[in-house]
């Protein structure tokens, strides 16, 4: 601890630069014009340009600081040397400031895994739907979600010129969240967010079956947890498998950290040890409050459809 700062808290500190950056990265190839976009298994699993610097700039940034983490990135990249230009050696010093939470203070860079998800809804990035797009990187410990950091590229960007282009929303259990201002949907209102291009008969039918006063269809995993997290919807529900580890680790921290909780259609908590499944197999619930309504409303047809 050379710095005087826990190394959880470096890796906090330096994941949210490097997220920024990587931000920056996903509204330049928009910019440029040119989106490079490949079919990875389905017409609806895309991968860009962004996608892949993204994840090389975010991977190299945090290897080159923190040589015995263990990296998980979502695409399937070659191995090359990455271009000086996308690497980011910052820290932001307001993170640096907060105390580690105690029960983490003696963790070791090497019993942590980082899941990252570079872009966070690719489909919806190409149809031009740029707030539904987050960068993600998720910080494990013995299994579980601990720390997490969102980046959101175009958050305001319908708002207008002078409005500030992007934010950066940050979480540490045991110290909380930050970024955002936290809202709830009014006591007794269901108002169920879900997936807008992975949609199939078991996502409709465990949807219906909360008994929703609205539906509100969005892309992206990250973009659904800022929904709850902001007042706009009671319960993410994903009854399909789908939806991957780094797709869940970085928001399940952000929303256990106000007080909410993501499992599986079963109730069950996600696990993000480094040999884990990738696929959550059995689904995403997710909610800021009443999580135990939602789990006792998924149909027994879905919980057997889905198996953890
Ligand atoms: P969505 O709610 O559709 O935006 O999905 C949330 C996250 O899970 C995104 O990263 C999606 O790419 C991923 N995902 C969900 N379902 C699928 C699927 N059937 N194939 C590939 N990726 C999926
Ligand atoms: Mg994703
Ligand atoms: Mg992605």
């Amino acid at each position: 601890m050379a710095s005087g700062h826990t190394v959880l808290m470096r890796l906090v500190a330096s994941a949210y630069s490097i997220a920024q950056k990587a931000g920056t990265i996903v509204r330049r190839v928009i910019a440029e014009g040119d989106l490079g976009i490949v079919e990875k298994t389905s017409p609806t699993d895309l991968q860009t340009k962004a996608d892949r610097l993204a994840q090389m700039s975010i991977c190299s940034s945090l290897a080159r600081k923190f040589p015995k983490l263990t990296i998980i990135g979502e695409e399937d990249l070659p191995s090359e040397e990455v271009d000086q230009e996308l690497i980011e050696d910052g820290q932001w010093e307001e993170i640096l400031r907060k105390p580690c939470p105690s029960q983490y203070s003696t963790i070791k860079e090497e019993d942590l895994v980082v899941w990252v998800d570079p872009l966070d809804g690719t489909k919806e990035y190409t149809e031009g739907l740029l707030d539904n797009v987050t960068v993600l990187i998720g910080i494990a410990y013995e299994g579980k979600a601990i720390a997490g950091v969102i980046n959101q590229p175009y958050y305001n960007y319908q708002a207008g010129p002078g409005a500030a282009l992007g934010r950066t929303i940050w979480g540490v259990l045991g110290l909380g969240a930050f970024g955002f201002q936290l809202k709830e949907v009014p006591a007794g209102k269901h108002i169920i967010t879900t997936t807008r291009s992975h949609s199939n008969k078991l996502v409709t039918d465990c949807v219906t079956a909360m008994n929703p006063d609205d539906v509100l269809r969005v892309g992206g995993a990250g973009n659904k947890i800022i929904q709850l997290i902001e007042g706009k919807a009671s319960a993410y529900v994903f009854a399909s498998p789908g939806c991957k580890k780094w797709d869940t680790c970085a928001p399940e921290v952000i929303l256990h950290a106000v007080g909410g909780k993501l499992t599986d259609v079963h109730g069950n908590a996600l696990q993000y040890d480094k040999e884990v499944k990738h696929m959550n197999s059995a689904g995403v619930l997710a909610s800021l409050r009443n999580h135990d309504y939602y789990a006792s409303r998924v149909p027994e047809s879905v919980k057997n459809a889905l198996v953890p």
